[in-house]
């Protein structure tokens, strides 16, 4: 009943010269060179509806990557039927049988498919290379192995007691219905792992990815196809969020979701179930993992160096689209000087532009919509009293949607910018008289209702100690002197609290859980 424990995907560096950055730059250029024509994927079809829309490179809006086939209702219920009619014989497959595929799919994104999903992650998402090579290559291929481990050792978990004339075991059912996988544009691993998570415990699937993400899901469906997930078993459709909903929270073989996206959607979602929830079989499992309003806090004892490059590698990455990025820190007053001294200067070091360039750090936000959300918090901040701009504040979306890393330095530890989550690259911080840590500590459990991640700078344990206790409920993701952003799989399990999901953490036995539902069984002799 085992598999031999991985190790994570090693990270490759994409130096100047390196052979893996000529097969990635050759890949990009090939992928801007031509048009895909992307069809939905239900059971054995690949379903070209004739309704296009274009997909284009967030830094280069007016290039055309290729298009993409839009459904209606009609298809959401064709893809619940096929994921339906594939159940029987998925879930009756022997697990190795199942193993064996998305361990391919792992081998093949390990090799030959790494510069295709890389490069289809930094075109249609606007990654630079290392943020495409840890999300797309390494995070997926990890989830797919250690979500194969974590799957062995739930099935070989077994009651401890039998004997005497009874033989007591649990089976590990998959659910009766159908799951819905929900997923966003921020990370094309986790694009994968919702549908295959929940897939590999025997349950089949209608996957509905972002908009801003087909071009890369497009790539991932090639995968599992070429790995040998059956016809059906996923079946990945782009439909309207509203459409899709109506459909499939209304359908009575609904048997869970498994979502990442915005607070408001999920809670949407939520309230969506409730109302229908005489129409269904069993209670659907609800797996979610939402917003954040990440902290950042250093204690007067805290390294400034360490404390500014953990805020502009966890506030900067990705442009600031993490769930996980820093976007809200906390500085003592007597560290304050080098904290901006550093800061400032490893800003001025990051250069911005299209992610063909890989000299370049900060690329695009990922649409016109999240450009002018973004924008419009900084014109307020420009605005707004006791709010000063020590760095960027600056956007122009005529050929990308680039904005400059902008940080907000703020008198009040309430503003709204160090409240709400702007999922973008602003970052708002709060100087506080170095000797009020505990208030501070209250300030930064109850400033937002997210508790996904956060961190704590300091060398002083005591301070260590009072911030991971008081802090308790205020992030599912912890760190200790490390930035909070870049959990890896099978060694941070990642979720978060509050309004920032469910915490049944991806990558995680936990996770594989709420995919199975147990039938205990004892046999008298
Ligand atoms: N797991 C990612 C990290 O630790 C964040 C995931 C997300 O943005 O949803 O940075």
């Amino acid at each position: 009943f085992n598999v031999p424990t991985p190790v994570n995907e090693p990270v490759k560096s994409y130096a100047p010269g390196s052979p893996e950055r000529k097969e990635l730059q050759a890949k990009l250029a090939e992928l801007r060179a031509i048009q895909v024509d992307v069809p939905m994927y239900i059971g054995s079809e690949e379903v070209r509806t004739g309704k296009t829309r274009p997909l284009s490179p967030p830094h280069d809006h007016q290039h055309i990557l290729g298009h993409f086939h839009e459904g209606d209702a009609s298809h959401v219920t064709q893809a619940i039927n096929a994921a339906l009619g594939a159940k029987e014989a998925w879930e009756n497959l022997a697990w190795e049988q199942r193993a064996a595929i998305f361990l391919k799919a792992a081998d093949l994104l390990a090799g030959p498919y790494r510069a295709k999903i890389n490069a289809a992650t930094m075109l249609g998402q606007s990654k630079n290379a290392f943020q495409a090579e840890i999300d797309a290559a390494c995070e997926i291929i990890d989830f797919l192995r250690f979500n194969v481990k974590y799957m062995t050792e739930i099935y070989s978990q077994q009651p401890p007691v039998s004997g005497n004339g009874v033989w007591n075991r649990v089976e590990q059912r998959p659910l009766e219905g159908f799951v819905f996988a929900l997923t966003p544009f921020n990370f094309t691993a986790i694009a994968g792992n919702l549908p295959t998570s929940a897939a590999m415990m025997g349950n089949t699937i209608v996957w509905k990815p972002a908009y801003t993400q087909i071009y890369s899901a497009n790539v991932l469906m090639e995968v599992f196809k070429e790995a040998g997930v059956p016809d059906g078993v996923i079946n990945l459709i782009y439909v309207d969020g509203p459409t899709a909903g109506d459909v499939i929270f209304k359908h009575p073989d609904f048997a869970g979701i498994h979502f990442t996206g915005s607070t408001g959607v999920f809670q949407t979602i939520w309230k969506t179930i409730g109302e229908n929830i005489k129409l269904y079989k069993s209670y659907p499992r609800i797996v979610g993992e939402t917003g954040g309003k990440d902290f950042v806090l250093a204690h007067k004892s805290a390294d400034p160096k360490a404390v500014a490059v953990a805020l502009s590698r966890g506030a900067f990455e990705y442009q600031g689209q993490k769930c996980s990025a820093a976007s809200r820190a906390y500085i003592p007053s007597n560290i304050w000087e080098d904290v901006k001294k550093y800061l400032l200067e490893d800003l001025a070091s990051m250069k911005m532009g299209g992610t063909e360039d890989f000299t370049n750090f900060i690329n695009a936000v990922i649409d016109e919509k999240a450009f002018d959300k973004i924008s419009k918090y900084i014109d307020n901040a420009k605005n707004a009293s006791g709010v000063e701009i020590i760095a960027g504040g600056n956007y122009d979306k005529s050929k990308g949607y680039f904005i400059e890393p902008t940080v907000l330095l703020t008198q009040d530890p309430m503003y709204t910018t160090m409240c709400e989550e702007i999922f973008g690259p602003v970052l708002s911080i709060y100087v506080y008289n170095a000797e009020h840590f505990e208030t501070v500590l209250e300030l930064v459990d109850q400033t937002s209702p997210y508790a996904l991640t956060g961190a704590i700078f300091s060398q002083d344990r005591y301070a260590i100690e009072m911030a991971t206790s008081k802090l308790r409920n205020a992030a599912g993701n912890f760190y200790i002197n490390d930035k909070p952003t870049g959990a890896v799989v099978g060694q941070q399990p990642f979720g978060g609290a509050r309004a920032s999901g469910t915490n049944d953490k991806a990558g995680s036995m936990i996770n594989l859980l709420r995919w199975v539902s147990p039938r205990t069984i004892k046999e008298t002799f």
